[in-house]
């Protein structure tokens, strides 16, 4: 027993659960429970990260400047107005703590990726979760929610686990629905396998706005999960704001080094994507002819329906036994579903013949 108590929110958080990355303590054959990039990190990026450990002695930039650089070049972006965090997880975490405190709302969609009620739990803050209408972001609904206590609206677009995403024109209405004093985070993690004509990664957004900033990660396309490297892009207010509220030497070397080598290998990101574009229908509709429910997903993953919390716990049950992990998902509500990231193409057939085999047994 301790008489120390924590401030008031932290011991309602339910701890994170990160995807399981082996079965019973063994190697599995897939590790498909974390959306992690199906063909690695760039080569280049290894090459980057290995020639960084000659100046392990040495602090990093801490203003990330070649990083900030080399983002901007890749995206189009003005580099002073780009701020790199230890994951996007750590941006989100600062923009919760510079803009949110005790007594205020931070509201985010029912399936909405969990870090965002976490971290307002974190600062004693109120989550408010919008329901969603057949899996995805309910625009009219998030909008009911805001209350004079909003501080901050969270929109994953595409969101995990769902896989699902809205239009341009959503986005836009969403903003246009909020006050001005509330900021809009658009967390584009996926943003980079998306190819659809009514996208928008919310660069244009911010652009536009002094209430919205776009998360982005090296942790999903560009494979660098590992290294933990994310960043945002901002007005040159709340850039100001998280220049002042982050750790001085927040990004390692090795993954500033590594995140500018990813940028520039165009040809391992568009195999990355190809990949992608083939896998994902091609494993939806596998699952479709099984008697499954993969929802429409323009992520690097599917969520896929099993009809009863039962069925999905076998599922996951029956893909572990042949070695492939997929992550559960009832710490979102959705017990009976199962989401798996699209790997490579043996991978992606391994799962077809595993749920096949699970389809035909019960
Ligand atoms: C994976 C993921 C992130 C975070 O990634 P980092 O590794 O912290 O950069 C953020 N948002 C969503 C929706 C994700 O799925």
């Amino acid at each position: 027993m301790t008489a120390l108590t924590p401030r008031p929110g932290i011991m309602k958080i339910a701890p994170y659960v990160p995807g399981k990355d082996s079965v019973d303590g063994k190697e599995p054959i897939a590790k498909l429970s974390s959306n992690e990039g199906a063909l690695g990190p760039s080569p280049k990026a290894m090459a980057a990260y290995a020639k960084a450990a000659a100046d392990l002695h040495r602090y990093p930039d801490g203003g990330a400047e070649k990083l900030r650089h080399a983002i901007g070049r890749h995206f189009g972006l003005d580099p002073a107005r780009i701020v790199c965090g230890a994951g996007s997880d750590e941006i989100l975490n600062l923009l919760v703590r510079a803009y949110c405190g005790p007594g205020d709302e931070l509201l985010y969609s029912q399936f909405g990726f969990l870090m965002y009620p976490i971290n307002a739990l974190g600062v004693g803050a109120t989550p408010v979760a919008a329901p969603e209408k057949d899996y995805r972001t309910d625009v009219d609904a998030m909008l009911a929610r805001v209350t004079p206590r909003t501080r901050i609206v969270c929109l994953a677009n595409p969101n995990n686990p769902t896989g699902s995403y809205i239009t341009k024109d959503d986005v836009r209405r969403l903003h246009a629905g909020l006050p001005k004093e509330v900021l809009l985070v658009i967390d584009a993690a996926y943003a980079e396998y998306v190819s659809r004509n009514d996208y928008e990664s919310g660069v244009e957004l911010v652009d536009q706005a002094e209430n919205v900033v776009m998360t982005r990660t090296f942790s999903k396309i560009f494979g660098l999960g590992g290294l933990r490297l994310g960043w945002m892009y901002g007005p040159a207010g709340i850039v100001d704001v998280m220049s002042r509220l982050r750790q001085p030497f927040n990004v390692n070397a090795a993954a500033q080094a590594a995140g500018v080598a990813a940028l520039a290998d165009i040809a391992h990101t568009d195999a990355s994507r190809t990949n992608n574009d083939i896998w994902l229908p091609w494993l939806s509709a596998e699952l479709t002819k099984l008697g499954f429910t993969p929802r429409p997903s323009v992520g690097n993953f599917v969520l896929v329906g099993f009809g009863s919390k039962e069925r999905a716990q076998a599922a996951n049950d029956w893909l572990m036994k042949d070695g492939l992990i997929p992550r559960m998902v009832a710490g979102y509500g959705m017990p009976d579903h199962l989401r798996i990231t699209i790997g490579t193409e043996t991978e992606v057939r391994a799962v077809a013949q595993s749920l096949k085999a699970f389809a035909a047994a019960r």
